[in-house]
């Protein structure tokens, strides 16, 4: 495992822009769910990249469909048909039962397109300050748009004037939706997080979800999930709506769609399908032959390999693993999440923890302070699994049981 002489030294980087605070250690390859740093260690990855490395590292297939793809074509500008665009686009059709794709390169860009579309279905409809409903905690990027959309105002700090146009409320709470609703005659959309996830692992309730629906409907508002995190197989289905059995009007993708080459996808349904058309929207990258071809193959893979059946078995046995090791611990909240989308809610901040991890070979991350979150491939193992808990349970009962630090 960990080489017990080598001590965890931070690499320079004078020239790179300080916006992350960044662990000491650098990766140099993978396999599976595992990473090696550039001194040897290995690490199990409870991270995979931000929920981005649906198939892992150095996935046989992906790379050979990769190279493949390198030695063809990576970009030639949407200028030109890209018959791979409409293959990932009827694939996410298929998948969702919505009807079309606008291609784009990460999750903020597959939001502003939503965000746009929003508006654009106001003005469409003779509203000139369309306005979108939007929730607390929520996070929806880091444009000036997705910023403002976003409930986390560490996000927002400095960046102001924000962008107006959004109602706030809290989430799984609809008397606060109708109320806001009443009070916002021009609102044209309810955007939300169907699994919220930097604003710590926060579910939206199935009934909660089927109300919505029953809102969007009543009022001929879209409703617009953002599963860039969520979505993907990680809880288990493809999306993580489908759980309520219902559909949205706009769904947002990005991390795991393309195991790692970015991209970014706009879902939209029969009544946003249209609202944008020649001229409306654009980007030079998005769509480019390369990231399609990332995202085929690992849909094409999670389909062949079973990886929705196996986020759902081996996140369940996750989760278990943990429950049981933390069980009656004070100090732990809660333990929540469906399939490899799990948070371990603490009663204080623990942002240290991912040191701790790091030191103990597992990657995760911490996010809304006090949230310990795993996001691993979904082609983890129940070995490795177990393997998950097996490290992080000791740390967090070490944790649990040190005096509280100063903040
Ligand atoms: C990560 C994330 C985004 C932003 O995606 P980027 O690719 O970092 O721009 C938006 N929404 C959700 C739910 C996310 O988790």
């Amino acid at each position: 495992m960990n080489a017990p002489d080598s001590s965890f030294a931070a690499p320079t980087e004078p020239h790179v822009m300080q916006t992350y605070g960044r662990l000491p250690i650098a990766l140099s390859h993978g396999e599976g769910a595992w990473v090696w740093d550039t001194a040897g260690r290995r690490y199990l990855d409870g991270l995979g990249g931000i929920a981005v490395n649906t198939l892992g590292h150095n996935h046989p297939k992906l790379v050979a469909a990769l190279r493949d793809q390198v030695g063809k074509l990576i970009h030639t500008s949407n200028y030109y048909h890209v018959p791979l665009q409409e293959q990932l686009a009827a694939k996410l059709c298929a998948l969702s039962g919505l009807t079309n794709v606008f291609f784009c390169n990460s999750g903020l860009e597959a939001n502003e397109a939503a965000l746009k579309i929003a508006r654009k279905y106001g003005h469409d409809r003779g509203n000139a300050n369309p306005e979108v409903i939007v929730f607390e905690k929520a996070f929806h990027g880091r444009s000036i748009a997705t910023l403002s959309a976003t409930g986390n105002p560490k996000v927002q700090a400095g960046f102001g004037p924000l962008v107006p146009g959004f109602v706030r409320v809290p989430l799984n709470d609809i008397e606060a939706l109708r109320q806001a609703l009443a009070a916002h005659p021009d609102v044209t959309a309810i955007f939300l997080e169907t699994i919220q996830g930097e604003g710590g692992i926060n579910p939206a309730r199935i009934d909660f979800l089927k109300d919505l629906r029953k809102l969007c409907d009543e009022h001929d508002l879209l409703l617009m999930l953002d599963e860039v995190q969520c979505g993907i197989g990680r809880t288990g289905k493809w999306f993580a709506h489908q759980w309520a059995g219902i559909v949205p009007d706009v769904m947002p993708l990005a991390k795991g769609l393309g195991s790692g080459v970015p991209i970014g996808a706009v879902v939209c349904g029969d009544k946003a399908a249209k609202v944008f058309g020649p001229g409306n929207h654009g980007t030079t990258f998005g769509g480019n032959p390369l990231a399609m071809r990332a995202g085929v193959e690992t849909l094409a893979v999670m389909e062949t390999d079973g990886l929705l059946a196996n986020a759902a078995t081996v996140g369940a046995e996750l989760k278990a693993a943990i429950e049981h090791g933390l069980a009656g611990l004070p100090g732990v909240v809660e333990v929540r999440g469906q399939g490899l989308m799990l948070g371990i809610e603490l009663d204080r901040p623990c942002g240290v923890l991912l040191t701790q991890a790091m030191e103990a070979g597992l990657l995760l991350s911490v996010t809304a302070d006090k949230v310990i979150r795993l996001v691993p491939p979904l082609i983890l193992t129940s070995a490795e699994a177990a393997e998950i808990a097996a490290r992080l349970v000791p740390l967090v009962k070490a944790f649990l049981a040190a005096p509280a630090s100063a903040p």
